[in-house]
C-alpha cells in the first residue's frame, strides 16, 4: 500500500530530477492530453519553465468536455499551448476514407496523431511526457529517460518523470496542488482520448480497456521508428 509519505517523496524526486534536468536541457517541449498524468508533468514543469511549449494532438474527434478543459487550464495556467493538427480535416478524412476510426483505427491514428506529433516534435531535442508504467502492459518497459528516434532518423531524449508513479500517487499530486481534473472521470472514465475510441473500462483492472474497447493498445505516438 502506498502511504502518504511515499507519494510525496515520489512527487520531491520528480520535482528535483525534472528542475536539475531543465536546467540545462535542450528546447524541451510537454505533450499534453488534458488527462491527469499530463497535468502533473504540466503543473511541475512550468514551476521551473512557465513558458514550456504545450503540445495538444487537435484530432478533431474529442469530447466537448476535454475541450472546454484545455480551454479553462490553458487560460487559467497561461500555458503556451499549441495544437497541433492532421493536415486534413474530419470532414476530408471521412469523405475520402470513410469512418476511419471504425473500419481502420490505426490508419486513422496515423493521420491524425502520428504523424502531425512526429512533425511538430521534429522542432524539438527533449520531450515531456506523462507516461506511466502501471498504464499498461505495452509500458511495462518504459523508462524515466529514453532516446526516441523520428522517422527521418532524429533523436529526441524522452523523459517520463512518472513512470514509477501509481494512479492513485498522480491523484494523491493533483488533489495536494488543487489541480482540477478533467470532469469525465466523474464518469467513470480511467483513460480518455478520442470520442468515438472511448468508453468506460470494461475491466477494473485495466484502465485503458475502454480504449479502442480494448482491440488497440496504443495510437502509435510513443512507438519510434526502428
Ligand atoms: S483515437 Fe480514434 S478517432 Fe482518434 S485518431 Fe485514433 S482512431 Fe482516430
Amino acid at each position: 500500500m502506498v502511504s502518504a509519505s511515499d507519494a510525496t517523496d515520489l512527487a520531491a524526486t520528480a520535482q528535483k530530477f525534472l528542475a536539475e534536468y531543465l536546467a540545462t536541457a535542450p528546447s524541451p517541449c510537454v505533450t499534453c492530453s488534458f488527462q491527469a498524468e499530463d497535468m502533473v508533468v504540466v503543473h511541475m514543469v512550468r514551476a521551473v519553465l512557465p513558458d514550456v511549449p504545450v503540445i495538444f494532438l487537435e484530432t478533431g474527434y474529442h469530447f466537448a468536455e476535454t475541450i472546454a478543459y484545455r480551454d479553462r487550464m490553458a487560460a487559467e495556467w497561461k500555458l503556451n499551448l499549441f495544437n497541433v493538427q492532421a493536415e486534413m480535416s474530419v470532414a476530408e478524412q471521412e469523405s475520402k476514407f470513410g469512418i476511419l476510426n471504425q473500419t481502420a483505427p490505426d490508419r486513422c491514428c496515423g493521420i491524425r496523431k502520428v504523424e502531425p506529433l512526429f512533425r511538430a516534435l521534429g522542432g524539438y531535442e527533449t520531450w515531456l511526457t506523462g507516461l506511466r508504467r502501471e498504464q499498461s502492459k505495452s509500458r511495462t518497459n518504459l523508462q524515466v529517460e529514453e532516446d526516441f528516434t523520428l522517422p527521418g532518423g532524429k533523436v529526441l531524449r524522452k523523459l517520463s518523470p512518472l513512470a514509477e508513479w501509481t494512479a492513485r500517487d498522480v491523484w494523491q499530486y493533483a488533489e495536494a496542488h488543487n489541480i482540477p481534473l478533467l470532469p469525465l472521470y466523474e464518469k467513470g472514465y480511467t483513460s480518455i482520448g478520442c470520442e468515438p475510441c472511448t468508453s468506460l473500462p470494461f475491466d477494473s483492472n485495466d484502465p485503458r480497456s475502454g480504449r479502442w474497447s480494448g482491440k488497440k493498445l496504443e495510437c502509435g505516438i510513443h512507438i519510434q521508428a526502428q
